[in-house]
């Protein structure tokens, strides 16, 4: 679970070059900057991620009533700052009191998560029904959050492919009632569509979707679902610059055996069946000697999809699937500062 504010301590703290003021903190993952001399590694602290919505204006308490404050990315004297590093003075953290490291206090703070825009109305399709609970939702967490889980995967292979940014799709062949009809569906990140004109269902069709989930039900007996991301004019932006709307595939996830299919089996089976997926940027990376710096210096990279433009990020998992304790699924996310940077997130 993403714990938005929470009470951590400060792993390090190292000065920024040129800059008097100023210094650098780690909390977990994270680089914050903070004003010179006011902690000091090991200290107790409240660290607030970014994309956490405050209701409250963090230096002064402030309430912001209807307008509030989203903590972006940003830079200052070169070093890239993330999130929030405050002391655990704030009045509204008193019933917090004496509570370890880790513990989470973003609803004492009432603290939300930013979400982006939904899609516009003219491309999202009306709901049929809730997201199906045969499928799992879509999500990936932030190495920043976990960077244990680097060094407790350090033996293992990855592959990092480009993490798009669009909205999340899934598409699902599958006989739901278990009566041998079955239902082709497609769904947004958090619905299942009704058929007709929403670029979910047009993109199905022009890519083929549902004949190849078809075909594999028939030929091999198996029910795929296959889940990706939608990209293109009016989708967050178009910063990729694409020409019309499409989508690629990130997960093919078998809906009986509630597994999804190891990256090489995915990979095979998407180009076997000429469904578009995601940009593989390394198929074969090892976390052997790497670090929540070193991986976010990895994708700081331009697109495969565009070589004019920066990626979001990167996503990592293993080429076998595996489980892990924080993380569940074991994928996580390395965003990419200078994306969030160029577009104020
Ligand atoms: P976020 O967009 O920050 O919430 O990150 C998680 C989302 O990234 C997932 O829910 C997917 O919709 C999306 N995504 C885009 N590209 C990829 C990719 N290559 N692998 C996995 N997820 C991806
Ligand atoms: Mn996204």
């Amino acid at each position: 679970m993403r714990q938005l504010a929470s009470v951590q301590r400060i792993v390090d703290i190292q000065p920024i070059p040129n800059a008097d003021k100023i210094e650098c903190a780690t909390v977990l993952g994270w680089k914050c900057v903070v004003r010179k001399g006011e902690f000091k590694t090991g200290d107790l602290v409240l660290y607030i991620e970014p994309d956490s919505l405050l209701p409250f204006n963090p230096w002064t308490g402030e309430q912001l009533g209807d307008k509030p404050l989203r903590l972006k990315t940003v830079r200052m004297k070169g070093q890239v700052s993330q999130g929030l590093v405050l002391g655990l003075s704030l009045p509204q953290l008193a019933p917090a009191n004496g509570q370890p490291e880790g513990t989470d206090v973003s609803d004492l703070l009432g603290i939300k998560k930013y979400e982006p825009p939904p899609l516009p109305a003219a491309l999202a399709g009306i709901a049929r029904g809730v997201f199906p609970s045969f499928l799992v939702k879509t999500d990936e967490t932030r190495i920043q959050a976990f960077p244990g889980v680097i060094t407790r995967h350090a033996d293992k292979s990855f592959a990092v492919t480009e993490k798009l940014d669009g909205s999340s799709t899934s598409y699902y062949w599958h006989d739901i009632r278990g009566d041998g009809t079955y239902t082709f569906g497609a769904c947004s990140r958090n619905l299942d569509l009704e058929p007709g004109d929403s670029a979910q269902w047009v993109v199905a069709a022009n890519l083929g979707v549902r004949e190849a989930l078809t075909k594999e039900q028939v030929d091999n007996g198996r029910n795929l679902a296959l889940q990706g991301e939608l990209v293109g004019p009016n989708i967050q932006s178009n910063k990729l610059g694409l020409p019309s709307v499409t989508w690629y595939a990130f997960n093919a996830f078998d809906i009986a055996q509630r597994k999804f299919l190891s990256h090489g089996e995915f990979i095979e089976w998407t180009e076997k069946n000429n469904i578009p997926h995601v940009p593989v940027i390394d198929a074969n990376f090892s976390l052997q000697e790497q670090n929540v710096d070193s991986l976010v210096r990895f994708v700081t990279r331009k697109s495969l999809l565009n070589p004019q433009v920066w990626i979001e990020g990167g996503v990592f998992r293993p080429l076998v699937e595996e489980r892990d304790p924080d993380l569940g699924r074991l994928s996580f996310k390395a965003i990419n500062p200078e994306f969030l940077l160029k577009y104020g997130e």
